[in-house]
């Protein structure tokens, strides 16, 4: 038997440094931040893959990777049929509606007929259905918080933690529609040597999130 579980992780960016420092909690070791889009583990059978964190949800359907970190954020958002497995704690924020400070604010309902940018099109087209608000939504994949400021939108749904990028330029949060952290998401139908190898690295994830708390 030489079953080896392939885990997808980010290559840099904001998830990359707590799902490294994860696994070297749980006592796997491997290389990482040289460059290379692949490490084998030196002391548990697994093999890390380096991506791009969009990328993983679409891998792990794949079956390129049989497991990945994400955030919540986009999981939902690719909408990729993996099952969440675990939710890991790191990477808190929110999806968040802003519009320029000087603007009033009564609700959701004041986007109606109005534009707004944003990464996320699919968890924000779902939110405004379900509040029956019909919006026009302009996909756009960085820097969302200068729409307003170049006329491109009225309002924006984008990340947020502290704040203080939307306040830096101008912005106000008025509603929160999604709240995210990593999670681990696993391959619907894992072969029972991976699963067994799953459940291993799950009780050792467990144990390093209890010691903890
Ligand atoms: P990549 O180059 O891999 O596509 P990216 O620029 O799309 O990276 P990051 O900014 O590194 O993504 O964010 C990765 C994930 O970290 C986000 O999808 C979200 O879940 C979470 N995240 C984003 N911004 C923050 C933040 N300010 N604080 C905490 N977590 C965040
Ligand atoms: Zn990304």
């Amino acid at each position: 038997m030489s079953s080896v579980l392939r885990i997808a992780l980010q290559k840099s960016g904001r998830l990359s440094e707590d799902s490294y420092q994860l696994f070297k909690e749980c006592g796997i070791r491997f290389d990482y931040g040289t460059g290379k889009l692949k490490s084998v583990s030196s002391n548990f059978p697994a093999e890390f893959l380096f991506l791009r964190d969009d990328d993983i949800p679409g891998y792990v359907e794949d079956g390129v990777a049989d497991l990945g970190i994400v955030g919540e954020n986009v999981a939902v958002e690719t909408g990729r049929p993996v099952t969440t497995v675990h939710k890991l704690g790191f990477s808190k924020c929110r999806l968040s509606i802003a519009i320029p400070r000087g603007t009033e604010w009564s609700g959701i309902q004041d986007l109606h007929g109005k534009n707004i940018a944003t990464s996320y099109p699919n968890l924000l087209g779902n939110y405004l259905a379900g509040e029956g608000v019909q919006a026009e939504i302009h996909e756009i994949s960085g820097s969302v918080e200068i729409a307003p400021s170049i006329g491109l939108a009225e309002a924006v749904c984008d990340i947020v933690s502290s704040g203080s990028t939307l306040l830096s330029n101008g912005l106000k949060e008025v509603e929160t529609i999604f709240r995210s952290e990593a999670i681990l998401i696993a391959r619907p139908e894992l072969a029972a040597d991976k699963q067994a190898l799953l459940d291993k690295l799950l009780f050792r994830i467990k144990s390093v999130q209890a010691a903890k708390n």
